[in-house]
């Protein structure tokens, strides 16, 4: 591991289990436990830091200087890559989606804080840049050995990271978060936007875990076969589960939000609404459909993205 990268995971918190103390869980005979990633780092929150690790260090084996990436205005993926950008003294890059806002939502005026240059393409061009997959990756590590899907233009010493730092690398980074586990359960539950780290959930769990994975996207079908093409062999132990996105990304609704209040007083563990909070009224919802076995151990893994509740307020 590079020097600076261990120097900044000096810096990291623990990432503890939690147990949800709840009758209503009792009564249905579930044990539920949240493994706090949200808790690594007041920035690189989550499962953006378990993604971004092994890239970065290769990026620096590279002898990279400038890291490039996209995402939307709240992107907790673009927050992250921008503060470590700063702390690993590399230039950054982010190319935002839509117009520049009259006013930088609290997201970009931090990623222009930390040095990000920011660079905001049209609706239609960022959806070209979404195919541009990893270049840089020894040829056994690609999705794809096709130079057409590479971003043109790159420099040297530049290094591209596809939407949501999503490269085969992360799931290095991600099967970390499993090995800490440290107790038998029987499910293990993840919120997915690109489904990167339920893929790295996947490759890490032991067989007979289930892994649920919950789209926080509307119409998510393809993910299936995206997180499919992450692996590194077929599984049948997982899903996704489509049904708990509120309208779309990002979307919410006073239901929602009633249950984050609700579940953020009981056990004083903060949610944002665009996956934790899903994802975890997803979770109480099925168990009050009986969806899972009385006695089983469910853990949660809590994605961290906090920053991007402020885009709520
Ligand atoms: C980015 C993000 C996700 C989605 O992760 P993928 O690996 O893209 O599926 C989930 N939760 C939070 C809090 C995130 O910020």
């Amino acid at each position: 591991m590079h020097l600076e990268l261990i120097k900044l995971e000096k810096t990291f918190n623990q990432s503890i289990l939690t147990k949800i103390d709840d009758p209503l869980l009792a009564q249905y005979q579930i044990e539920l436990w949240m493994k706090r990633d949200d808790l690594l780092h007041p920035v690189i929150s989550g499962n953006k830091w378990r993604k971004l690790k092994y890239s970065l260090e290769h990026a620096l084996s590279l002898g990279t200087d400038t890291l490039i990436s996209m995402g939307g205005a709240y992107s907790n993926h673009l927050h992250a890559l921008a503060y470590t950008g700063k702390v690993l003294g590399l230039k950054t890059i982010g190319f935002v989606r839509g117009e520049q806002p009259e006013i930088l939502t609290p997201t970009l005026r931090d990623m222009k804080k930390w040095g990000m240059e920011l660079e905001f393409v049209s609706r239609a061009d960022y959806r070209l840049l979404r195919q541009y997959k990893e270049p840089q990756l020894p040829a056994d590590l690609r999705h794809t050995h096709d130079p057409l899907r590479y971003l043109p233009g790159l420099k040297p010493g530049q290094y591209w990271l596809p939407e949501g730092g999503a490269q085969i690398l992360a799931l290095k980074g991600v099967a970390e978060l499993v090995v800490e586990t440290g107790i038998p359960y029987d499910t293990l539950c993840v919120p997915c936007g690109t489904g990167t780290t339920l893929a790295g959930i996947i490759e890490a769990v032991p067989e007979q875990v289930s892994v649920l994975g919950f789209a926080a996207l509307k119409n998510a079908g393809f993910l299936t076969a995206e997180v499919e093409a992450m692996l590194s062999q077929s599984r049948n132990n997982w899903q996704i589960n489509l049904d708990y996105h509120f309208g779309g990304f990002a979307k919410i609704n006073t239901e929602l939000n009633a249950f984050i209040e609700d579940f953020e007083l009981k056990t004083t563990i903060p949610l944002e609404p665009v996956y934790t909070g899903k994802m975890m009224y997803a979770i109480y919802d099925l168990i009050k459909k009986h969806y899972f076995r009385p006695g089983e151990r469910i853990i949660a893994v809590h994605t961290g993205g906090l920053q991007g509740k402020r885009g709520f307020d």
